[in-house]
């Protein structure tokens, strides 16, 4: 099959999603990481309709680019307006890209009930909008708005749209599926009447509201567009874009259009975590190919089969994108799964029958009280790695205390409540106990900080360890406040993410337990495992 151009919009249509807001340091940020994924056209953003955009656009110049090419985006001249005068087109030629897109309705009953603008003028709007574009020597991109529900409408003005499209000289006439209902078959249909129509390449922008964005993406590369535009984790308007994650590889590994380098696909799961990170959004562990649990294996069937061909329950290699097979241990797990897996996990042990089994009575009695190592991974390494001889932890709690006081403001201040908390901490590492102090804007927070004031002394590099999300569950098995909580941190240090459990009756032994793992992890991994000198 012939090439295909990938399009990224997650600055302009991604930052659509509810919830997101990405300031120009973010952008530029994620736009060099899809440079290095190999996404041929960056969407930066509208600079005919905000300032923010204008200033991106202008900082973008010094990014240097490898393999991408920035692009603006726009809309068609107003109604009854000169193209050579409508600020929002005076705007993409003077925002210093080599490619902009234009919006531009395809549907008639768009253009009359929305527009409110006659047939004939929409077409003209298109054309003169484009011409205009192409004078300034710009790549140009028509993005055919509605296009499918127009079809279903009136196939012949949609078409017709295409064909002045094509006639004033668009380098690109892309079809979108704007309200996200259409089926891939009637995306097939949609495609192959245009592409009889045109030479000019054609592209696809389909939304997720039925849930078939990918697939109406793929349906249309199959019938014949050479750009597909999409987002880096779907992220969107309403239901999101087509998710770029999930199509850069079927694109690559199914249906064998090269669209990446095979580094670069290798990249995909690494720029999909990267840009959750900056959208401040916990990344979605179930989504395909790049979601945490993508390669994941549960039942007992289904694991014994993974550790005789790695294959029998994965449809790819999880390393051709970056991600990783992984076991998830359970109370359905055998001695073969902790064997399995902490071989998987790197972990270099000599875990011998007995001591295996050992600690798989070990995590069936932690179970019971309410931990899970499904989503904890880090926990995990940590019990195989006490289950060693002569294990040394980096650091031993002696104890802790902590404090919640409320205090009433006096009438003159607001006189509204006001809570306190302060955590006191002694650990032990190595020979010495080391007290310390701290308040937090809550327990658990005060006991994070005393328990990093005590450990920074021996090991300032912690600092680079951030709690990036807590999660608090009360097992079911109990009733009221006596119940059990299960706490599960997940912390990264900028370049990787790792996820702890600790579960009691006390919320904040529960997250001490936790935290302490997740400390303890992270400077095992750093091989600081042993005390050093206090600096
Ligand atoms: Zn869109």
């Amino acid at each position: 099959m012939s090439s295909v151009q990938l399009y990224d919009t997650t600055l302009r249509d991604g930052a659509q999603r509810e919830g997101i807001s990405f300031s120009v340091v973010d952008k530029l940020h994620i736009a060099r990481k899809l440079d290095e994924l190999g996404i041929h056209f960056i969407e930066g953003g509208w600079p005919g309709s905000n300032p923010k955009d204008v200033e991106f656009f202008d900082k973008a110049r010094s990014l240097a680019l490898t393999d991408s090419v920035l692009v603006a985006f726009g809309s068609t001249r107003h109604a009854k307006a000169k193209a050579e005068t409508d600020a929002n087109l005076l705007a993409l030629a003077n925002s210093g890209v080599k490619a902009v897109t234009i919006v531009g309705k395809s549907s008639a009953l768009q253009v009359t009930q929305v527009l409110e603008t006659s047939l004939e003028e929409n077409l003209s709007m298109v054309a003169d909008s484009i011409r205009y574009l192409k004078s300034k020597g710009l790549t140009v991109f028509l993005d055919a708005e509605h296009f499918f529900d127009g079809f279903k409408e009136n196939p012949n003005y949609s078409l017709r749209v295409v064909e002045v499209a094509a006639k004033a000289g668009a380098d690109c006439i892309v079809l979108c599926d704007t309200n996200g209902g259409t089926l891939p078959d009637e995306i097939t249909a949609a495609v192959e009447a245009a592409r009889k129509l045109t030479d000019v390449p054609l592209g696809i922008h389909a939304h997720n509201d039925g849930e078939l964005a990918v697939a109406n993406s793929l349906a249309a590369v199959q019938a014949g567009v050479s750009q597909v535009q999409g987002t880096i984790n779907g992220y969107g308007e309403r239901c999101g874009n087509a998710n770029l994650c999930s199509i850069i590889p079927a694109l690559k590994l199914k249906m064998g259009i090269d669209c990446v380098t095979d580094e670069q696909l290798a990249k995909v799961t690494e720029v999909a975590h990267f840009v959750s990170e900056v959208a401040n959004l916990v990344p979605d562990a179930f989504l395909p190919y790049v979601g945490y649990s993508a390669f994941s294996h549960k039942a007992g069937l289904h694991v014994s089969g993974v550790t005789k061909w790695a294959d029998s329950y994965q449809h790819i290699d999880p390393a051709r994108v970056g991600n990783q097979q992984r076991v998830v241990v359970s109370e359905l797990a055998g001695k073969g799964n902790i064997i399995y897996k902490a071989k998987q996990r790197g972990l270099d042990l000599p875990l011998k029958g007995k001591e295996a089994r050992k600690l798989v009575e070990q995590i069936k009695l932690l179970e019971s009280r309410g931990f899970q190592y499904e989503n904890a991974e880090a926990s995990f390494d940590l019990l195989v790695h006490r289950a060693k001889p002569g294990y040394q932890p980096p650091f031993e709690l002696v104890d802790f205390m902590v404090v919640v006081e409320t205090r009433r403001r006096l009438p003159t201040h607001g006189g509204l409540e006001e809570t306190l908390s302060e955590a006191m901490v002694k650990v032990r590492v190595g020979k010495e106990v080391i007290h310390t102090a701290a308040e937090g804007n809550g327990p658990v927070n005060a006991l994070d900080q005393a328990l990093r004031k005590a450990l920074l002394q021996f090991y300032p590099s912690l600092s680079a360890v951030k709690l990036i999300d807590y999660k608090v569950r009360i097992l079911e098995e109990s009733v009221g406040t006596g119940s059990s909580v299960r706490v599960l941190l997940e912390s990264g240090d900028g370049v990787d993410e790792w996820r702890t459990v600790g579960s009691s009756t006390n919320i904040i032994e529960a997250s001490w337990l936790a935290l302490a793992d997740s400390l303890e992890y992270w400077l095992i991994k750093q091989e600081k495992g042993n005390p050093p000198a206090k600096s």
